[in-house]
């Protein structure tokens, strides 16, 4: 539908240009089509476009201009054939993963995954009959044993939330493909700028383009980027007949986001890097995980498969859990939500809120100690951020 298509330009050109298309009025900005549905000339034009054999929108729950120019600019910043744009990033991944697997298929995931989607795949998809078996992420080992006939789709998040534990993209695909599944990769803690999971040999990218794509803490939304035999095949019948549809609002929001998107996200990464480096032999801090530095455990493979460092720091403070808190209540820039890509700059405790429900044991596992807390990297000057988390660390 759309005739703005030049791959030859640059990234930072085609995020603020592709997927527009203007109406008659000649509008600077993209227009927004808050619509729920389209008319038709006859009755004739209504069955022709029902039957896919004339071009048009007929419903805002298949499809709708506003959503199209979003998920048409974000599958060319991904290099994706094609993308469908969702009302969440959680909307995201459980269509991804749903509309791939029936009773009786088995799913393998790593451990370390973003609480909700745990639970899609954990306790969800059991009641339907689907297996899953949970693997440490970085152990290629583990992933082959757990490899069955009957596994149709691996799913792993790198860096994963909020331990900043690094997976091997291509090593999971490889694996994956041998025992004839796909590789999904939830990509949001690597931004769409930092790692092409495509490229590294994923079928499928998912994203929740309600942290760095908005970017500036306002509405939810999601994407899902593969194939278009994918996205046209099995997804789009899936989402088309349940419904998460993002609003084209919110799609427009988005859309908007990504003109901006490398700016912030070379900006947050940036000021991550400066407070990594200040803070890394901190007293206070026991741990500081950062993918940037180059003494991150697996320094090597992040070279290989990540451009830049990320937004997102873990810092485990001495002291355990009320230590965390004292330094987290003593903030006074840095806000205290479970949120993040934000240009607000936002900790959050993983132990007491995202990852409550599980257990000491099973967090010990996922490297959340009570002593971590998460931070968000905004857009705030990084002298003042380090001033806050500096004199904070003095109560830990
Ligand atoms: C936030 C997040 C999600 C869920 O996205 P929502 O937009 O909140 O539904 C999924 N995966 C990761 C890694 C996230 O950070």
């Amino acid at each position: 539908m759309t005739t703005y298509r030049r791959p030859d330009y640059h990234l930072e050109t085609r995020l603020v240009h592709e997927g527009q298309e203007r109406t008659p009025f000649g509008e600077t900005s993209e227009a927004l089509f808050l619509t729920q549905g389209f008319v038709y000339e006859s009755a004739e034009s209504a069955e022709r476009r029902f039957l896919n054999e004339e071009p048009g929108y007929s419903y805002t729950r298949y499809s709708n201009p506003t959503i199209a120019a979003f998920e048409q600019r974000i599958a060319s910043l991904e290099g994706a054939q094609a993308a469908r744009a969702t009302a969440t990033g959680m909307a995201a991944v459980t269509a991804a993963i749903v509309s791939q697997v029936q009773a009786g298929d088995h799913v393998v995931a790593a451990r370390a995954l973003f609480g909700s989607c745990r639970w899609v795949v954990e306790d969800f998809l059991p009641r339907f009959g689907v297996g899953c078996t949970l693997v440490d992420g970085p152990d290629l080992d583990q992933w082959r044993q757990a490899m069955r006939p009957e596994t149709k789709v691996c799913l792993l998040e790198t860096p994963s939330n909020p331990s900043l534990e690094i997976i091997d993209i291509a090593g999971v695909a490889e694996i994956a493909h041998a025992g004839g599944a796909t590789l999904t990769v939830d990509n949001v803690f690597a931004t769409p700028l930092f790692q092409k999971p495509l490229e590294l040999g994923a079928d499928i990218v998912v994203y929740s383009a309600t942290k760095h794509i908005d970017g500036q803490g306002r509405c939810l939304g999601g994407v899902i980027l593969s194939s278009t035999a994918f996205i046209e095949g099995p997804l789009q019948q899936f989402l088309r007949m349940t419904g998460p549809s993002i609003s084209p609002f919110n799609a427009w929001v988005l859309l908007k986001g990504l003109e901006t998107l490398p700016l912030r996200v070379a900006r947050q990464t940036e000021t991550a890097g400066f407070l990594a480096d200040s803070l890394y032999n901190h007293p206070k801090v026991r741990r500081l995980t950062y993918p940037g530095r180059s003494d991150h455990p697996q320094a090597e493979l992040i070279k290989r498969q990540m451009s830049g460092g990320s937004t997102m720091i873990a810092i485990e403070v001495e002291g355990g859990k009320d230590a965390a808190f004292r330094f987290m209540n003593a903030l006074k820039l840095v806000h205290i939500s479970n949120n993040l890509g934000d240009a607000k700059s936002l900790v959050t405790h993983p132990a007491t809120t995202t990852h409550q429900r599980f257990s000491p044991e099973l967090r010990a596992e996922m490297g959340i100690f009570d002593g971590l807390v998460r931070l968000s990297v905004g857009l705030e000057h990084q002298q003042d951020l380090l001033n806050d988390l500096t004199e904070a660390l003095t109560r830990v």
